[in-house]
This record gives C-alpha cells, sequence and structure tokens, in this order.
C-alpha cells in the first residue's frame, strides 16, 4: 500500500467488551484510513483502572482481529505512556497555561454553573491563595474567553466558547489519573495521527483538544464525527444501557448492518468478514455517512 501520509486510529477504552457502536467507529475509521492509502494505529486508552473490566483490553485485540481488522505496528497502551503526559503537563506548568486546584468536587459544584458538558469550574484556584497543606491538587488548564472552532468532515462548523461552555479543566485528577483529554492530544501528536474519525459523544470534547493542541505547538488534525446509535428514548448504546457486546457467530450480519448505517451500498455475497472489510474500503465515501444519530434497538 502506497504511503499517503495520512495516520488514522481507534483508541477503545477497555471498560468493557466491544458493543455495535464500537465496531462502526473502528470500521469507519479503517475504511477511511485505508481508502486514502493510509495507515491505521490502535490505542488502548487504559488510563482509569478503577473503571476497566479486567480482560477486555485483549478481548478487545481478539475481537477486531475476529472481525478481520489489521492495525499497523504495535498497539500502544495509556497505562504505559505516564512519562509523556508528565512531560506535557510540565511544560503547560512552565508555560503558566497549567495551574494546581484544591478544591473538592463537592465544594466547587455547589458554586458552578452548568456548561455543555457538565459543571464550568469557576476559576477561584486560578486566582491564586487557596492552596491547602497536606492536599494534593489537580492540575487545570487555563482556557481562553474565546471561540475555538473546526469545519468536521461529516458535522460541519462546531465550535466553542471554551471559558462560557466548559471552563478550566482538568489535565491530571487530584488521584493521580491523567484526564483523557492531556492523554488523548499527546498521543494522537506523538503517534503523527492527523486524521481522527471517532463517534460524536466526543465531539464536545473537540475544542478542548484543539486549544490543548495550540498550548503545545502540536499540528491540528482533521476530525469526522460519526453519528451515534441511539435507542427508542434517544439514549446512546452503552453498557449502561445494556449494549449487547458483539457476537462473533454473527460477524457479517453485524457488518453488514454497520455497512448499511455508514451509507455504503449493499455489499455482495463474500468469503469471510476480512472480505466486506476490503469492500467498505474500496466503496467508501466520508460524504454519504450520515450526520444525525441512528436509531435501533439494542439486542
Ligand atoms: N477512548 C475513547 C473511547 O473509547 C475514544 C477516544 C478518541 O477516539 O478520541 O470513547
Amino acid at each position: 500500500m502506497s504511503d499517503s501520509g495520512y495516520i488514522g486510529r481507534f483508541a477503545p477504552s477497555p471498560t468493557g467488551r466491544l458493543h455495535i457502536g464500537s465496531l462502526l467507529a473502528a470500521l469507519a475509521s479503517y475504511a477511511d484510513a485505508r481508502a486514502h492509502g493510509g495507515r491505521w494505529l490502535l490505542r488502548m486508552e487504559d488510563l482509569d483502572p478503577p473503571r476497566e473490566m479486567p480482560g477486555a483490553a485483549d478481548d478487545i485485540l481478539h475481537t477486531l482481529e475476529t472481525f478481520g481488522f489489521a492495525w499497523d505496528g504495535e498497539v500502544v497502551y495509556q497505562s504505559r505512556r505516564h512519562h509523556l503526559y508528565r512531560a506535557a503537563l510540565d511544560a503547560l506548568i512552565a508555560g503558566q497555561a497549567a495551574y494546581p486546584c484544591f478544591c473538592s468536587r463537592k465544594a466547587w459544584h455547589e458554586r458552578a454553573r452548568q456548561g455543555v458538558d457538565g459543571f464550568v469550574y469557576d476559576g477561584l484556584c486560578a486566582r491564586g491563595g487557596n492552596e491547602k497543606a497536606g492536599i494534593t491538587p489537580a492540575w487545570r488548564l487555563r482556557v481562553p474567553d474565546e471561540i475555538i472552532g473546526f469545519d468536521d468532515r461529516i458535522v460541519g462548523h462546531y465550535q466553542q466558547n471554551l471559558a462560557r461552555d466548559i471552563g478550566d479543566f482538568v489535565l491530571l485528577r487530584a488521584d493521580g489519573f491523567w484526564a483523557y483529554q492531556l492523554a488523548v492530544v499527546v498521543d494522537d501528536a506523538e503517534q503523527g495521527v492527523n486524521h481522527i474519525v471517532r463517534g460524536q459523544d466526543l465531539l464536545v470534547s473537540t475544542p478542548r483538544q484543539l486549544y490543548l493542541q495550540r498550548c503545545l505547538g502540536y499540528a491540528q488534525p482533521s476530525y469526522a464525527h460519526l453519528p451515534l446509535l441511539v435507542n427508542r428514548q434517544g439514549q446512546k448504546w452503552s453498557k449502561q444501557t445494556l449494549a449487547p457486546a458483539l457476537d462473533l457467530s454473527v460477524r457479517e450480519q453485524l457488518l453488514r448492518q454497520v455497512i448499511g448505517w455508514l451509507g455504503l451500498p449493499d455489499a455482495p455475497q463474500v468469503g469471510k468478514p476480512q472480505d466486506l472489510l476490503d469492500w467498505a474500503v474500496g466503496n467508501w465515501r466520508l460524504e454519504r455517512v450520515p450526520k444525525n444519530e441512528i436509531v435501533t434497538e439494542p439486542g
């Protein structure tokens, strides 16, 4: 395969087994990368052990292989890359973009107003004078009162005012865990990822990630945020809404379902799941992917 310079990725969190929403994200990111003659990397986002399910990381890799997905290079595990996140945080602290926050969650939630993704931190610790001896702080990024937007390949233009809509957000939690926002930006840059294809549940995070890229001097990737699968009550499919794990005995049926949702034409009869993936790559047209959520019932 020619090397076009496109680098994409799939980045599951091992909090459970893959479900059909994950298959949709895996297939779309894979097909878009391969259709562009690009590389497709696999990164395990295992940063939050309390939320992880033992064995899920291996189960995810096995499931992807069984569906015929082949990734480039070694799987990257975020749990082995804390030094990279530390270096990025140190650079942000040195540039006075990040500051320690001593507020307990309960205390600041009581003072806060709602933003577009939870409460907006009021910046008490940004003003200093709130240091508390014997308490390990969280570290937050100071965000600007400024519109940060981008043109998504599926959704179109999307923007937020970070100060108004999000607030100074956490990079390192007080309990010592790295925040997704920092790790994802560091890893995508360090791995050279320049095309991100992922679910629309992460659209709300993207302006934070664009701003972090700017602070750290990284290039901005292009983004395509895929439609979410929702049930008839409009809830996203997840473990909480009882999305079942992928049933490996009906792989072809599941792939055909996802292929249809992604706006591809009906696939011909094929020998094995891998052939369906190849067919999806050959027929891939991102502009056919619908923007709106896909209503379907789990099971
Ligand atoms: N690990 C995230 C998830 O499973 C995806 C992160 C990303 O694609 O940026 O939801």
